[in-house]
């Protein structure tokens, strides 16, 4: 029997010229999915703040000079960060709670190296009618050269050496930063219209008056100070500082330093005062460090590769005296000691009981740190435990006065000097053109966005990769290395570099895997220019497209 139902009758989906698309399950839903890009760990660690998860992408998919100008949005020197940035992005990569963090650094080097060879960099024009002097030209002072131009700014660059660079050419010996990259990063990164004035010291031959004549001013010059271990002997002959010692290798010169060195502190100095001595033919170079082994501030590439090359570390102690005879130094007195540290933030041993231990040397190199020489600035500008005081932007109190790099924070490395110089030209536009943004951490500075999500491991889905193992970069034997000052490590040739960019989960990042598609089990995901819509009349909101996601790039939001 049939009994005509009228408009009750049940939805006949399978009768002809009827639909799945009728059935409006969305409206059963309290919740629905949502594409966004949220930041991926890699970005949140990087003190310069480069898009890494997006210029990888860019390489993987072979657009390089993408990948490069990416890079360049942020940081000028990809080729220099990629030899020596201790890349923290490494340490918060995903992958590396699977398999291995994807060997980001390598990677930037590639970049880089491709960009010097083949990149033509863009020569911005001057487009304001301000001008603004940069004090320096280290890392900091360079990068912030790079984004007023940029920006459009009038640039004079003011430095007191004969040469751009900073402690990357004064400082980093040539064996892990070879002067034609840094010379050529240099050149791309600083315009034509940009007036350099080499051999000017603010304080002699720049005067605070000249200064204040400009717009605005980034002070970008450094700690350079070298600091002391204030012990008996420390002034005997044959002791001198590993910075000071440094400057003179990287000048072409070659101190004498006997057959017996002792190298005091545990940081980049004093592993590349102890490599570049062995490069001189010291047979014997012993590092005293305060630290642990894994403490040590050193990268652990730098304490590996001074092992390797014949350097003896000696962790866990801490200087007590100085021996000397006729002769000069004839030795150093340690004993066991722990990190401490004085009221000004100074390195300061902690000494603790045992047995002292004597090494006869003929020489010694300390290389304890550096201090920032503010006694060239005016009283107008306010410092604070040997730092100009600046705001997250870079702003001094002082209006129109900006400051960054290692006069301005103890976070001493190239990559967060790189970042205080792109922030600093953001504040200083911020400040001469009167733009603000919900981004100004105080008026007219500016800084990086607060991430709103970072990506955690828990968000990748790693069904979808296959364990691969993490691409080592090519080091030269030890014996070769220590007969010149050339290169130590290579990079990665485009095998290894593509192998290397496909491990990146590209956390945060919608690449278009089709996985939301092909498992929606209402069908409600379609492809549109290149990505995806989630229709709302058909999405239940279960949230299985976002367990299927690979990398984190679809989020669970509440309807409103
Ligand atoms: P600097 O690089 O010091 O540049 C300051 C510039 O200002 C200099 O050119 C100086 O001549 C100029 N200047 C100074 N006073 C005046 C003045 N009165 N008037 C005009 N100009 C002036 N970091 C890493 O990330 N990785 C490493 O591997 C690494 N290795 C290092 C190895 C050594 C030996 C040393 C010493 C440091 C190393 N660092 C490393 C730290 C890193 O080099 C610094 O943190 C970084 O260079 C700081 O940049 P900056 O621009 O603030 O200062």
């Amino acid at each position: 029997m049939s009994v005509d139902l009228g408009s009750a009758r049940p939805l006949g989906w399978s009768e002809p010229g009827r639909t799945t698309l009728e059935i409006k399950t969305g409206g059963w839903r309290t919740r629905r999915p949502a594409y966004v890009e949220a930041t991926a760990p890699c970005r949140a660690a990087c003190p310069a703040g480069e898009p890494i998860a997006r210029w990888i992408e860019r390489a993987r998919l072979g657009d390089h000079a993408g990948a490069w100008a990416l890079i360049r949005e942020e940081n000028p020197f990809p080729a220099i960060t990629g030899r020596v940035c201790a890349h923290p992005c490494e340490s918060a990569c995903n992958r590396g709670q699977y398999d291995g963090a994807v060997a980001i650094n390598g990677l930037e080097r590639f970049i880089g190296d491709w960009g010097l060879e083949h990149g033509t960099p863009a020569r911005p024009a001057i487009t304001r009618a301000e001008c603004v002097a940069v004090v320096g030209s280290g890392p900091a002072g360079l990068a912030c050269t790079y984004h007023l131009s940029r920006l459009g700014y009038r640039v004079h660059l003011f430095e007191a050496e004969h040469e751009l660079g900073g402690l990357l050419r004064y400082g980093i010996p040539e064996y892990r930063l070879p002067r034609a990259v840094l010379t050529r990063e240099i050149e791309f990164a600083i315009a034509p219209d940009v007036e350099v004035f080499t051999g000017r010291r603010l304080g002699e031959d720049l005067s605070w008056s000249t200064l204040a004549a400009y717009d605005a001013a980034f002070l970008a010059t450094g700690a350079t100070l070298p600091m002391r271990l204030r012990v008996p002997g420390e002034e005997a002959r044959g002791t001198g500082h590993g910075l000071t010692f440094l400057r003179h290798v990287n000048a072409g010169a070659v101190p004498s330093l006997g057959r017996r060195l002792v190298v005091v502190g545990g940081g980049s100095t004093a592993m590349d005062v102890a490599r570049s001595a062995r490069r001189l033919g010291v047979p014997s170079v012993t590092v005293l460090a305060l630290e642990a082994r894994e403490d040590m501030p050193a990268q652990p590439e730098e304490v590996a590769e001074a092992l390797s090359e014949g350097v003896e570390i000696v962790n866990g102690v801490g200087v007590f005296s100085f021996l000397e005879d006729s002769g000069g130094v004839s030795g150093v007195v340690a004993r066991p000691a722990r990190l401490g540290r004085d009221d000004a933030g100074a390195v300061l041993p902690l000494f603790e009981p045992g047995a002292s231990l004597t090494v006869e040397a003929d020489g010694v190199l300390v290389s304890v740190g550096q201090r920032a020489d503010l006694s060239r600035l005016p009283a107008g500008v306010l410092c604070d435990s040997g730092l100009i005081v600046v705001n997250g932007g870079g702003a001094t109190p002082t209006r129109h006065v900006f400051a960054g790099g290692d006069a301005a924070s103890n976070q001493r490395t190239v990559t967060h000097a790189i970042g205080a110089g792109t922030r600093a030209a953001r504040s200083i536009h911020a400040a001469l053109s009167g733009s603000t943004s919900a981004a100004d951490p105080a008026p007219g500075a500016w800084a990086l966005p607060a991430p709103e999500h970072v990506v955690g491991f828990s968000e990748i889905n790693v069904h979808y990769f296959r364990r691969v193992r993490r691409a080592r970069r090519r080091q030269r034997p030890p014996d070769q290395r220590l007969r010149s000052f050339v290169e130590t490590a290579g990079g990665f040739d485009e095998e290894t570099a593509a192998a290397e960019m496909a491990r990146c989960f590209t956390c945060g990042r919608c690449v278009g895997c089709d996985n939301c598609y092909i498992f929606c089990p209402d069908m409600a995901v379609s492809r549109v220019d290149g990505g995806y819509r989630i229709s709302t009349d058909h999405c239940k909101g279960c949230g299985l497209c976002i367990e299927e996601c690979p990398r984190g790039s679809l989020h669970m939001v509440s309807e409103r």
